[in-house]
């Protein structure tokens, strides 16, 4: 499951081939991926100049001229790539291609059809039942510690499970939530309300450097990201303590410390039990 850095990575790599572009057609192979297509979804598109790419928690907006969004989500496995010239013939999964006059195909691949493509309009786009209870991007202007120590207060659930709950911070899952926590010393099992003052300054601030690094590095590739340019993303390698159950703890740097999984809510944690409190 992609998140926040993964979409955030495919953002940016597709948005030389689509702002300012217009697009010429757009072609969908299949009636529906997790929800059914609008009726006239091409031909709302076809065109209309893309005015901005922009990202809202895990969903991709393609703002275009004269107002109308289209909001479009990864889901699990899907892919969007970006073919200058020449596309070859669509295989199985290619479910839609949008065209630009350019000359160029942004590929959307999608092999278990958990993705979505939806549209809206510049007006209703806050009030959009997909969009309406998200919490505040945790890389935007309207996230701080205060922010996150409201979201937080009175929340008698251990933090991990607080944190991948996208009205108190979008966009996170099991990975980056994992690699925060373990960057601020903050244990998955300490009830969120505890998660106050200092500590949600440090929280506030990890979650951020490992969303950044992660950008930076493509994201991370460990089933289904690829960027648009065919890229993998390689924050995978950065990894402290997801997916290193029995490897020494890198703070404690002793063999007597080493990363624990657990699960907690059906998913798994990883985390130090000694320098994470
Ligand atoms: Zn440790």
């Amino acid at each position: 499951m992609p998140e926040l850095p993964e979409v955030e990575t495919v953002r940016r790599g597709l948005q030389p081939a689509l702002e300012g572009q217009i697009i010429k057609s757009v072609t969908v192979r299949c009636p529906k991926l997790r929800i059914p297509f609008p009726k006239d979804f091409a031909k709302r598109l076809a065109g209309k100049k893309v005015e901005q790419l922009s990202r809202r928690a895990k969903y991709l907006l393609m703002h275009m001229e004269g107002g109308g969004v289209a909001i479009i989500h990864l889901g699990m496995t899907g892919h969007m790539r970006v073919i200058s010239s020449n596309a070859p013939i669509p295989g199985k999964h290619d479910h839609v291609d949008f065209c630009t006059t350019a000359g160029a195909t942004v590929r959307f691949h999608d092999p278990r059809r958990f993705g979505l493509m939806t549209l809206t309009t510049e007006k209703n786009l806050a009030t959009h039942k997909l969009i309406k209870n998200i919490g505040p991007d945790p890389l935007g202007n309207d996230f701080n510690d205060e922010v996150l120590s409201a979201a937080l207060k009175g929340r008698a659930t251990p933090i991990k499970a607080a944190l991948l709950d996208q009205k108190t911070v979008a966009g996170l899952g099991n990975i980056y939530v994992s690699e925060s926590l373990f960057r601020s010393g903050i244990s998955p099992k300490r009830q969120a309300k505890t998660v106050q003052g200092g500590r949600a300054e440090k929280l506030t601030r990890a979650i951020q450097d490992v969303l950044r690094d992660a950008i930076e590095a493509g994201g991370s590739t460990l089933k289904d990201h690829v960027q648009p340019d065919g890229e993998l993303g390689y924050f995978q390698h950065h990894f402290k303590v997801y997916g290193k159950t029995g490897a020494p703890c890198p703070t404690c740097d002793d063999s007597a410390h080493i990363i624990k999984k657990i699960v907690q809510s059906g998913r798994s944690t990883f985390y130090c039990s000694n320098c994470q409190r």
